[in-house]
């Protein structure tokens, strides 16, 4: 499955737009901030423009309220009839505890001056300048009053004194009033710095800036300024007295100028900081996920691929018997898909209907057992189109992280290749055993054509006496010759079928079935096969069987032919003339071996055998021929083909047995092989 190129493409794209989803949250979570610490520095700045214009317009109100008080104050001077003898003194000590006023005039209706009292706080006022040069500002604030019928003030206007200074200065004009009759008027002269530093609240100027201006923002009297005038909230108000207003401005320093202009802009600032702090934390934690999350791809894709190259069936059940994953391979191998397959239950899909019984026990026994074969069990499985397939399957216990099991895995590994090879492998092997037996006959022929001569000559010979018996009409037939020879007759063609019989029983009888056997039995199969060529050779065939000896289990046909070879074999290590007559023996003897305790053959000590040996007093085999006695095709015959005891050893083993060779002092060798006892 090529599924890595279209896996990498959306991914790429996935982390870019990770990315710029990133850059858009930094970006607006800073917009967000910035806004945040200048709306926060903008409401700070407000509240403190607000309350400067509070205090302003308070101070405004505080000095126009002095300047009504000052007023009656200044009435309780004519409230008696004074001469202008009497109205110096209280007019004195009025200037004594008023600083703003410096100057107390009282002017006849005309205004021409009748007494008038400088402040004893500022000396020389009028040293530099004629008082005459305010009288148009006088007669202004006394044109008002008249008009008024009360208090006035003329606009400031600045009054130089000596040493190059000056001040500015305003006028106040009372009309006085005597019996409803007009009786002239009191001028007050006020220093607007003295209103500023007299008449105002020194709580609100702490710190801060005040001062009377121009329209234009002249100063025009300064009570004070603020060290920084960079960075300065103002405030203007007007002090709207009658006659003329004033406008009065105060100032304040900017709170804390700089990166935190006061509390709420840095509490904001420092969260802003640390959800950036934050932030960054997210952003790196993103990545290390990120990078995870790559790993875990990397690792599922590694795992995918793995489980896609797998030819074994892989299966996983959770403790109900559901089934939580499959695998391609197994899919593939019972014809459903996985989706068809996960979650079904017992009895599962693939098995066969017949079956299930059988298998629902087998299960629950597997389940109560807890413990699970390693080399697993051999099963049959039914494909979604009926057909039929073994397995073999090989079960571990799954176990999650906590340890606690929560299903079974298992590995299937369909062995229908594997039966199929072994069948092959047995037809060919039957095959092979048969061209051996055959072969061995094709050797055995000039044996048979001897062995069938004598009775056939036997035959002939007493049917020609026969004849002749016939043919002689002189004499009376003499029935009982007649009768032997014919007897002579059927007991030769007797022995010559034997003789044939055997041959075809060896060539032809094949069931593949294990049966019991005794041993006898198999020794008996083949002596007439063996009688012709020992015959021949003029050896003596001892057999050694002991009276009691139980049966063995054993392909029968198979082993006749095993022991016809050894004993041919033997036969043939012994050609005439070596050894001499007497030693010319071939012995085939059985024996039950009894089992030393501790000592267990094929690991299965329980188990007894019987072990047949063929010994013969041959040439022996040098150490070149022991080398490669049971390799294929190996032989020092012209004639020979070399299968007879490779096939020997298979056969033996076929059958759980062994077969094994050594000398057999003082000549010639031993051949032993065992057999289970039936
Ligand atoms: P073949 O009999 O067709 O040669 P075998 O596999 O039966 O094939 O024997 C292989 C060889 O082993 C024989 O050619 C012979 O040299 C040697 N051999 C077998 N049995 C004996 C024996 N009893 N004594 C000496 N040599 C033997």
């Amino acid at each position: 499955m090529n599924t890595q190129p279209v896996a990498t493409a959306p991914r790429h794209s996935l982390r870019s737009r990770r990315w710029l989803l990133w850059g858009a949250l930094l970006l607006l979570v800073g917009l967000l901030l910035g806004v945040l610490v200048f709306l926060a520095a903008e409401y700070e700045e407000g509240r403190d423009q607000a309350t400067l214009e509070h205090d302003a317009a308070q101070v405004a109100s505080d000095i126009r309220s002095e300047l009504f008080r000052n007023v009656q104050t200044l009435q309780s001077l004519h409230s008696v009839a004074p001469t202008d003898g009497s109205w110096a003194a209280p007019a004195a000590e009025l200037l004594g505890t008023h600083r703003e006023m410096v100057r107390l005039e009282w002017r006849s209706n005309s205004l021409a001056l009748r007494a008038h009292r400088d402040t004893p706080y500022l000396a020389n006022l009028t040293d530099y300048l004629n008082r005459e040069q305010a009288l148009p500002d006088v007669r202004q604030a006394c044109d008002n009053a008249k008009r008024l019928s009360g208090p006035a003030f003329s606009p400031s206007y600045f009054w130089p004194v000596s040493g190059g200074q000056g001040l500015e200065l305003m006028e106040m004009c009372l009309p006085v009033v005597r019996s409803g009759v007009a009786n002239g008027f009191l001028i007050v002269t006020y220093s607007l710095p003295g209103l500023l530093s007299e008449l105002t609240n020194k709580t609100l100027l702490r710190g801060r800036g005040l001062s009377f201006i121009e329209p234009d923002g002249t100063r025009l009297a300064l009570h004070s300024t603020v060290n920084n005038n960079r960075s300065t909230l103002q405030a203007n108000t007007l002090l709207d007295l009658p006659g003329h207003t004033f406008m009065l401005r105060m100032e304040s320093p900017r709170q804390a100028v700089g990166l935190f202009p006061n509390v709420l802009s840095a509490v904001v600032t420092a969260l802003s900081l640390a959800l950036l702090a934050v932030l960054a934390l997210l952003g790196r934690d993103m990545r290390r996920r990120q990078r995870a999350e790559l790993d875990v791809a990397n690792a599922l894709a590694f795992r995918k691929a793995m489980e896609n190259s797998l030819v074994t069936g892989l299966r996983a059940r959770g403790m109900d018997g559901r089934v939580t994953y499959v695998n391609p391979a197994f899919c593939q191998m019972v014809g459903y898909s996985a989706e068809q397959l996960i979650g079904t239950g017992l009895p599962a899909p693939w098995w066969p209907p017949e079956l299930i019984d059988e298998y629902q026990q087998r299960q629950a026994v597997r389940l109560a057992g807890q413990t699970l074969p390693r080399e697993g069990y051999e099963s049959m499985f039914q494909r979604s189109d009926g057909t039929r397939f073994p397995v073999l399957i090989i079960e571990a216990p799954l176990i999650d992280a906590q340890g606690v099991q929560t299903g079974y895995m298992s590995a299937i590994i369909d062995l229908t290749e594997q039966r199929r090879v072994e069948d092959i492998n047995r037809a060919s092997q039957d095959r092979l055993q048969a061209t051996a037996r055959l072969a061995t006959v094709g050797e055995m022929a000039s044996l048979l054509s001897h062995e069938l001569n004598q009775p056939l000559a036997a035959i002939a010979s007493y049917a020609t006496g026969t004849l002749n018996l016939l043919g002689d009409n002189t004499q009376a037939l003499p029935h009982e010759d007649l009768q032997l020879a014919m007897r002579r007759i059927s007991e030769q063609a007797e022995r010559a079928g034997r003789v044939i019989k055997s041959v075809a029983d060896f060539v032809r009888r094949r069931e593949q079935v294990r049966e019991a056997v005794a041993p006898q039995s198999l020794i008996d199969a083949i002596s007439p096969l063996l009688g012709l060529q020992a015959k021949k050779q003029r050896i003596r065939v001892h057999i050694d069987i002991p009276p009691v000896i139980p049966l063995v289990l054993c392909d029968r046909t198979m082993i006749e032919q095993v022991l016809l070879n050894l004993a041919r074999n033997g036969m043939q290590a012994m050609p005439d003339g070596d050894p001499p007559a007497p030693e010319r023996v071939l012995t085939l003897s059985v024996s039950q071996p009894r089992l030393q305790s501790g000592v267990s053959m094929g690991g299965q000590a329980q188990k007894s055998w019987v072990e047949f040996k063929v010994i013969d007093r041959g040439h022996g085999l040098s150490a070149d021929v022991q080398a490669k006695l049971f390799t294929p095709f190996f032989t020092t015959k012209t004639e020979g083909m070399g299968l007879g005891l490779s096939l020997c050893r298979t056969v033996i083993e076929q059958h759980g047995g062994a077969l094994t060779f050594e000398p057999h002092p003082p000549r010639g060798t031993v051949f032993r092989f065992t057999l289970p006892v039936a």
